[in-house]
């Protein structure tokens, strides 16, 4: 998105810049920026500054640095290989710097007459001939050197550093600083002044902690950080409002003792754990609300989020209204609807099942129960949510690990109860209420955020007689041994997951490792059954194979990654996962957490291929610490910022632009109760400082 500033200014020194305003040419590529008001250019920080303030030696220069120097021009030609390109050699007392130019004008060319002195700046690399530097900033020697640090902002092509400055002065010469926050609250919180704070990001005086303007802790970058969080804040807040205004039909829960989730709660052959029963009551209250429902069940994978759907789908039911419950995977659907199955068809609940792999007339069949509103619960895959799916009374929608599917999908999903088609959609028509369910728990930084206008309602621990997964850091080289250890684990009656590793850039070589891994281990283990399951394989097949290994005819499953979510087999107590060090921290957890449910005691063999990066190191190290979901999202967190949590990178999602949700939890925190309270008792300070922090930033409201 920036340019580079070096190459952004190598205008030739001397010449005017175009003035600000001048042309709509400029205009054209402020716009681009999303600079339109004189406010838009106040908020537009540096991001980062460079120390301009002294000349070095080029003796001194070391690759990788940014640095300044001046000296004389002894050479200067116009090459043409590998291609044409411009180059001169600088030099001082101390040595010579080979400067070069990819593309040059011709008045460059000039400039670089010999003899002539510069002073020169940018980055510099260890070049084929000695140290250079590309696309320099070349600006007139011995003129004074800046006091403090200079500012570079993002840019975009064709804008220079010195307009984007230019325009960012006069805006600040000619907008009111005023605080939006009232001054009892900026000083309780020990805040710099808001205008202070601005002045300072933009133009650092000598006195300045340089270290910590480049840091982002300086007070002043604290303050515009507290600014940013609370108006994601108070833009949650409104965007929580607004969907409580929304209306959504009451489904509350019946007091006959004969209901549908009394009887189910009878015939399960365990009791719910206090902490199930607590999520149930939390979820059972806001359906019975007149305005949809929007909750997170987050529970460590194997805390049992099934069953507690399962009590909320019945008691929508019973108010009369249609149920979806959509997994990621066909797998994961089909153990749903397995387990619905054989929870609600005793209570007179018949369950359809609607996914791609459905043949035609099954399916219409299928969508033929949907539309007249004779299916009460439907299970499945995406497929749920194409356009020929046309529900007759759908009131609540749940979703399976909601952080698998994409942001659209997700959207697609919750627009469908908005009824269809979505254009004829009244407004004040019932929305369904809406209930996500994760293994990944959202970090607390995270869930005050992004996830803000989310109720969350956690399962903490798990249901009594599991025992915790013993994991094991293995090197590939002892190979050999796990694979004896697969073996004694068969001797007992249990079962084995070898998880084949993940291959980012090609699915067919992912395949090819998971078919040779079933070979290798079908011939060093000739007395077990070994069943090899992949996201190739047609979905009967797939089922076939896992429907094996439920009934214990195979024992030891061989598999890619489509294990990764939801499958549940109590007898599997051993789980090997090839190259491990190439997945996610929560990647990781999520396969481990398919071991550790039934009685025998379970091992998670983690076998690694040295060297590991410093990053794999501490994830694996991370997993061999802690079992607990929540400690792991953390350090998920910690370790790869909330963009690939939040998925951003495939939404496009608006993230914070100051404020770094690893670092500055506290300051979130303190966003959050100011919200509160000026929320309820100074609206005008609310709409104000909305008003300058989300112009143009509507999409901030939809994450
Ligand atoms: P997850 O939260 O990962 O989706 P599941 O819902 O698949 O977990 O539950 C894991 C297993 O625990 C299932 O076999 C389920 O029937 C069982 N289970 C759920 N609740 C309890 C409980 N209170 N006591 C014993 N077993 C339970
Ligand atoms: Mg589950």
């Amino acid at each position: 998105m920036a340019t580079p500033p070096a190459a952004a200014t190598s205008r030739p020194a001397g010449k005017p810049a175009g003035r600000v305003g001048a042309g709509t040419l400029v205009q054209e590529k402020f716009k681009r920026l999303g600079l339109l008001s004189a406010q838009d250019f106040i908020l537009h920080l540096p991001i980062r500054y460079e120390d301009e303030t002294s000349i070095v030696p080029i003796a001194s220069l070391r690759p990788g640095s940014r640095a300044q120097v001046e000296g004389v021009v002894i050479r200067c030609d116009v090459t043409h290989t590998p291609r044409r390109q411009l180059t001169a050699t600088l030099q001082d007392d101390s040595g010579e710097l080979a400067l070069r130019w990819l593309t040059f004008y011709p008045n460059q060319q000039q400039q670089m007459q010999v003899g002539r002195r510069w002073r020169v700046r940018g980055e510099v690399r260890g070049g084929l001939f000695g140290l250079e530097v590309i696309h320099p900033r070349v600006t007139v020697s011995g003129s004074a050197l800046p006091a403090a640090l200079t500012p570079v902002y993002p840019t975009t092509e064709g804008l220079s550093q010195p307009s984007l400055r230019r325009a960012i002065t006069l805006a600040l010469e000619h907008v009111t600083l005023d605080d939006t926050l009232p001054q009892a609250l900026v000083g309780r919180l020990g805040l710099m002044p808001f205008d202070a704070a601005l002045r300072t990001l933009h133009a650092p005086t000598p006195d300045m902690d340089a270290q910590a303007l480049i840091d982002h802790t300086h007070p002043a970058w604290v303050r515009i950080k507290f600014d940013e969080l609370l108006a994601q804040q108070l833009s949650l807040a409104a965007a929580r409002d607004a969907r409580r205004a929304m209306r959504a039909r009451p489904l509350p829960a019946t007091q006959a003792p004969d209901n549908l989730c009394h009887r189910l709660v009878q015939s399960l052959p365990f009791t719910l754990t206090d902490s199930q029963q607590r999520v149930v009551r939390e979820i059972s209250a806001d359906l019975g609300h007149g305005y949809p429902m929007h909750r997170l069940l987050q529970g460590d994978v194997g805390s049992g989020k099934t069953v507690v759907a399962a009590m909320a789908a019945l008691q929508a039911i019973e108010s009369g209204v249609q149920v979806a419950v959509m997994a990621p995977t066909e797998i994961l659907a089909e153990q749903h609807y397995q387990k619905l199955c054989s929870w609600c068809e005793p209570l007179g609940i018949e369950v359809c099942w609607l996914t791609g792999s459905l043949a035609t007339k099954a399916r219409r069949l299928a969508n033929e129960a949907i539309r007249t509103g004779q299916a009460k619960l439907v299970v499945g895959t995406q497929a749920l949510i194409q356009d020929t799916v046309t529900f007759a009374n759908l009131g609540l929608v749940i979703v399976d690990e909601q952080h698998r599917f994409g942001v659209a999908q997700r959207l697609s999903l919750s627009r469908k109860g908005e009824g269809e088609p979505a254009t004829a959609r009244v407004p004040g028509d019932p929305v369904p209420h809406q209930l996500s369910m994760s293994a990944t728990p959202i970090p607390r930084t995270l869930a005050m955020t992004f996830f803000a206008d989310l109720e969350v309602s956690s399962i903490d621990g798990m249901p009594p007689g599991r025992t915790p997964v013993v994991t094991k850091l293995v090197s590939n080289t002892r190979r050999e041994e796990v694979i004896a250890h697969i073996a004694h684990t068969a001797t007992t009656g249990q079962q084995t997951y070898w998880v084949c590793p993940l291959v980012e850039e090609s699915e067919a070589l992912e395949l090819q490792t998971a078919v040779d891994t079933h070979a290798a281990l079908t011939e060093a283990l000739p007395d077990l059954v070994i069943g090899l399951v992949h996201g190739r394989l047609a979905a009967s097949e797939k089922a076939a194979v896992m429907h094996a290994f439920r009934a214990g005819d195979i024992q030891v499953l061989v598999a890619t990654t489509v294990i990764e979510v939801g499958v549940d087999v109590p007898n599997a107590s051993l789980m090997v996962i090839e190259h491990a060090e190439r997945f996610g921290l929560a990647q990781l957890h999520q396969l481990r957490g398919r071991v550790g449910r039934g009685q025998a005691k379970s091992v998670c063999v983690l076998l690694f291929q040295a060297p590991l990066s410093m990053l794999a190191r501490q994830r694996l190290r991370a997993m061999y610490e802690t079992q607990d979901g929540f400690e792991i999202a953390q350090r998920d967190l910690d370790l790869r910022g909330p963009g690939e949590l939040l998925g951003a990178r495939q939404s496009g999602v608006a993230l914070l632009r100051f404020a770094d949700l690893a670092h500055d939890s506290e300051l979130v925190r303190a966003a959050r109760e100011a919200a509160t309270e000026l929320r309820r008792h100074a609206p005008d300070i609310v709409e104000r400082h909305l008003l300058r922090w989300m112009h143009g930033r509507e999409d901030f409201l939809r994450s």
